[in-house]
């Protein structure tokens, strides 16, 4: 058995009411492993192709990453995976906070969860006792009341949970721990909400055993000591990544007005600077971060003006969302919104862009005040903006219409809306312009989970503060000419993504590629002793990709297909694209992974499934 991890996978069938542990070997560990790469092939396995995403067969699953818990830097993620209810593909969606740990201080490497319950429940693993619970009297609150009530119940512990938007089957929900931080991505509240599950709570004492507790250690401490003095370390662990929404801004990156406008044409720096980050750093209490994080660029914020006396401080994503994105400079409303959001356990990023999309019908006269319940859905109106959210949790009047997305929306609604509906493949896109950096508009159309914002990418044509490549892990090497479009650069995204597809499965934050030299062959030896090496790990990578990718081909998601709204599209992303598929060992007019390639990355099979 390796070292760093269990081995053990606990699978909880809420169907039959059973809850049973199951071992994992160490060479499907070690293939795939942990986080979303491990979720990758259990899902795989384990769920039936084309399985209804809310129905019983369905698998929700919870994987820390490899190196979570550890104490390695940045690498407290945790991911939840599955089939998306949004796209209908490869679901995933990346958390920090304490919740990943926890899992393997329960002495587990992987939760899965399948089967609906007859009525709500809660799981509890609580120092070795597991238990399925009643959940009636929680169903209902919100995700801060259903922490406050279960530590009261059962003590200290860490907790997931679904508020009213994944009751309510929102496409578009997300699962909440530490009172706010979401894997808000995917859609997973609803597959939760569908399984009649309210919370997971953890509280576990076991401890992972280390391969060379020291050498981790100091490969820690000399990394973190290595930061200290860094203007995006000081950055961030000052404002949080709010740092980016006046700059991002300025700089073209940031959406304005539903990718239709620009600063400060339509959003002016007088705009911009109430609701910037250093507005909301006055609105601090206290520092807040994931598990092992150097930075802790999190923030407890105390709003007095609107009666909030505990909140976490919006991320950048949220403050375009509902900020540049529908020229709202009503910081107030931002708190607001921010709040409701984590409570309900909703996606901020496909809510904002929805509630854009729905502004935008309405400024042109596709939806109207009768449609709106008498809102006057006009750009900036920060009152009407925060009602509609409301609306959109409790799926009241148009709020109904809104809750599973733009996409979803604008078929509905026709009329020649479907072009304000910015998503990629039925999620809505992230707060970063492809025509901002070149490589983006790919990432986004034709990642597995598409639209996302945490997606692999060359940045170039970006001036964002992105360490070279070759500087990020010691002993990894990139092409040189990746600015030029051809051979170099092409075998150049292959790389990124494999090493993406990695740095995720360990449970690694992506703000690690802010900064020199992660030594992530040192940190992975040092826990599981593998002596595994840089060969090793872009296999690894490219073996979790074709797999991500494999799974949305099997239920017949047509990737090579989604196609980005014109406004949002920036360069030629399918000729970005072919090259890397080529590369990638896919076929260049389906995407679909060449046999050879999955013989090489010993994924036959899925030869059967594709072929
Ligand atoms: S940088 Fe922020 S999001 Fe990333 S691990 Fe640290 S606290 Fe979490």
């Amino acid at each position: 058995m390796s070292k760093g991890i269990f081995n053990k996978i606990l699978w909880i069938d809420l169907s039959n009411d059973t809850i049973e542990e199951k071992e994992l070997t160490d060479e499907i560990i070690r293939q795939y492993i942990g986080g979303y790469g491990l979720a990758a092939r259990l899902i795989y396995d384990n769920m039936p192709a084309k399985a209804d995403p809310l129905g019983p067969e369905a698998i929700l699953g919870f994987f820390p990453g490899l190196l979570t818990g550890t104490g390695a830097p940045f690498s407290g993620r945790f991911m939840v995976a599955g089939k998306s209810p949004l796209t209908g593909g490869w679901g995933d969606a990346n958390c920090g906070g304490y919740f990943g740990p926890e899992i393997k201080k329960c002495g587990y490497d992987v939760i899965l969860i399948k089967g609906v319950a007859s009525n709500p429940k809660y799981i509890t693993i609580i120092d070795g006792q597991k238990q399925i619970n009643d959940a009636s009297d929680l169903w209902g609150l919100d995700c801060v009341q259903t922490e406050d009530i279960l530590k009261e119940k059962h003590g200290r512990g860490q907790i997931a949970s679904i508020g009213q938007s994944g009751e309510n089957l929102s496409l578009i929900s997300g699962i909440v721990n530490d009172k706010g931080r979401i894997a808000a991505r995917s859609g997973f509240g609803a597959v939760m909400g569908s399984k009649k599950l309210k919370a997971i709570m953890l509280k576990g004492n076991q401890k992972i055993t280390l391969t060379d507790r020291d050498k981790l250690l100091n490969l820690t401490k000399e990394y973190n000591k290595s930061l200290e003095w860094n203007g995006v370390f000081l950055g961030l662990k000052t404002y949080g990544t709010t740092i980016a929404t006046k700059l991002f801004s300025i700089a073209g990156d940031t959406p304005i007005k539903n990718w239709g406008g620009s600063v400060p044409e339509d959003f002016s720096i007088e705009n911009l600077d109430k609701i910037s980050g250093t507005e909301i750093l006055k609105y601090k209490q206290k520092t807040y971060g994931c598990s092992s994080c150097p930075i802790q660029c999190g923030a407890i914020c105390k709003i007095p003006e609107i009666g909030i006396e505990e909140t976490h401080r919006p991320e950048y994503e949220t403050a375009g969302a509902f900020g540049t994105m529908l020229l709202n400079d009503d910081l107030m409303s931002l708190f607001t919104i921010n709040d409701l959001c984590n409570r309900a356990g909703i996606d901020t990023i496909s809510t904002g862009g929805t509630v854009a999309f729905a502004i935008e019908c309405y400024e042109n006269g596709i939806l109207s005040k009768d449609d709106t319940g008498g809102l006057e859905l006009t750009w900036g109106n920060s009152s009407a903006i925060v009602d509609l959210v409301k609306k959109m949790i409790k799926r009241e009047g148009i709020g109904d219409l809104l809750a599973d997305g733009s996409k979803i929306a604008s078929e509905k609604i026709g009329k020649g809306c479907e072009k304000f509906a910015i998503h990629a493949g039925g999620q809505e896109l992230g707060m970063h312009k492809p025509t901002y950096s070149e490589n983006r508009g790919a990432a986004y159309a034709f990642d597995p989970t598409p639209g996302r914002h945490t997606s692999a990418k060359l940045e170039v044509g970006s001036r964002m503060p992105i360490i070279k490549p070759n500087k990020l892990f010691e002993g990894f090497q990139l092409p040189r000419k990746i600015k030029v479009w051809g051979e170099e650069r092409n075998e150049a995204k292959k790389l990124v993504i494999a090493q993406y597809q990695v740095t995720c499965s360990l449970g690694l934050c992506e703000f690690l590629y802010y900064f020199p030299k992660y030594p992530l062959v040192g940190l992975i030896n040092a826990a599981t002793g593998w002596g595994i090496t840089i060969e090793e790990i872009i296999k690894t990578g490219l073996r979790i990709q074709t797999l991500r990718q494999a799974f949305s081909l099997r239920e017949g998601v047509d990737i090579i297909n989604i196609k980005l709204p014109k406004r949002a599209a920036g360069v030629d992303y399918l000729g970005d694209y072919r090259g890397t598929l080529e590369k990638l060992g896919w076929n260049t007019q389906n995407a679909y992974p060449l046999k050879e390639t999955l013989t090489d990355l010993n994924l036959d099979f899925v030869i059967k499934d594709l072929y």
